[in-house]
C-alpha cells in the first residue's frame, strides 16, 4: 500500500517565529556617549514616538538588548566599556552608528582622546551621517536595519 504523506517543512519553533519577528521586536540598549544621544532621545518622545511604534523598548542591561545605538563620541577612556557592553548582549545583535563620531570621530578626527569610529571596536551594521542626525534620520536608519536583518544580510 502506497502511503503518501503531505508536504513537510522542517524547522526549528524559533527560527520559524522569532526570525520573521526579530526585526520588529528589537530592544536597544539605554545609554548615549554625546550630543548625538540628545537626537535619539528625541526621537523616541511625543513628537515622533519613533521607537514604540517600531517595537522597541530600550533595556538597562545589555543582557536583555540585541541592538547598540552608538550615540555619540567614543573616548578612548569609553572605548572599551563600550567593547564590553557589546560582548555582553546575546547574539543575534545590531549596532547602529549615530552621528559623524560614532562614524569616524567627527570632528575630533584623530584627536589624541577620540576614537576614529565605532567600527574600530565593534562591528557596525547601519552607519547615519549627520552632527547630530535628526531623529528622522534615525529612523530610517532602523527601517533600513530591518530591511537588512529580514534580507539576511548580516553575517558575523
Ligand atoms: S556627531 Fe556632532 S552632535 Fe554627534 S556627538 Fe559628535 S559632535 Fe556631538
Amino acid at each position: 500500500m502506497e502511503v503518501k504523506l503531505p508536504n513537510v517543512i522542517l524547522t526549528k519553533l524559533d527560527r520559524l517565529v522569532f526570525d520573521k519577528a526579530r526585526p520588529y521586536t528589537m530592544w536597544p540598549l539605554t545609554f548615549g556617549l554625546a550630543c548625538c544621544a540628545i537626537e535619539m532621545m528625541a526621537t523616541g518622545c511625543s513628537r515622533y514616538d519613533a521607537f514604540e511604534r517600531f517595537g522597541m523598548l530600550f533595556r538597562a542591561t545589555p543582557r536583555q538588548a540585541d541592538l547598540m545605538i552608538v550615540a555619540g563620541t567614543i573616548t578612548k577612556k569609553m572605548a572599551p566599556n563600550v567593547r564590553r557592553l557589546y560582548e555582553q548582549m546575546p547574539e543575534p545583535k545590531y549596532v547602529i552608528a549615530m552621528g559623524e563620531c560614532a562614524i569616524c570621530g567627527g570632528p575630533f578626527y584623530d584627536s589624541y582622546s577620540v576614537v576614529n569610529g565605532a567600527d574600530e571596536i565593534i562591528p557596525v551594521d547601519v552607519y547615519v551621517p549627520g552632527c547630530p542626525p535628526r531623529p528622522e534620520t534615525l529612523i530610517d536608519a532602523i527601517v533600513k536595519l530591518q530591511k537588512k536583518i529580514k534580507e539576511g544580510k548580516i553575517k558575523r
